[in-house]
């Protein structure tokens, strides 16, 4: 019989991985930009394993080759009240509005 899973708790745990591990790919991505991205993969990999929403936190990195967005590796334009974010890793863009 299979054991009862606690999904509400697996979230929340999946949720704390994902925070610790987004925090580390920002604290290293100046130092080891591969192994930075190493880290969203695996925050990646568990937001889609748990459904857990990403929400504000994939503004930090491009969703297209997972590499964290870094000063020199990104280009951000602002036109006619909207972000235009291209990274220069992939070269994919991505739009969006500010209110
Ligand atoms: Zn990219």
């Amino acid at each position: 019989m299979a054991v009862r899973r606690d999904k509400k708790l697996e979230k929340k745990i999946a949720q704390e991985r994902i925070d610790y591990l987004l925090n580390l790919s920002q604290k290293t991505k100046w130092v080891d930009y591969s192994l930075s991205k190493r880290y969203v993969e695996l925050a990646v990999r568990i937001a889609r394993k748990y459904r857990v929403r990403l929400r504000k936190r994939k503004l930090l990195f491009c969703r297209k080759c997972l590499h964290p967005y870094r000063g020199d590796r990104m280009r951000v334009r602002i036109s006619k009240g909207a972000v235009r974010i291209v990274c220069l890793n992939c070269g994919s863009v991505r739009r969006f509005r500010i209110k």
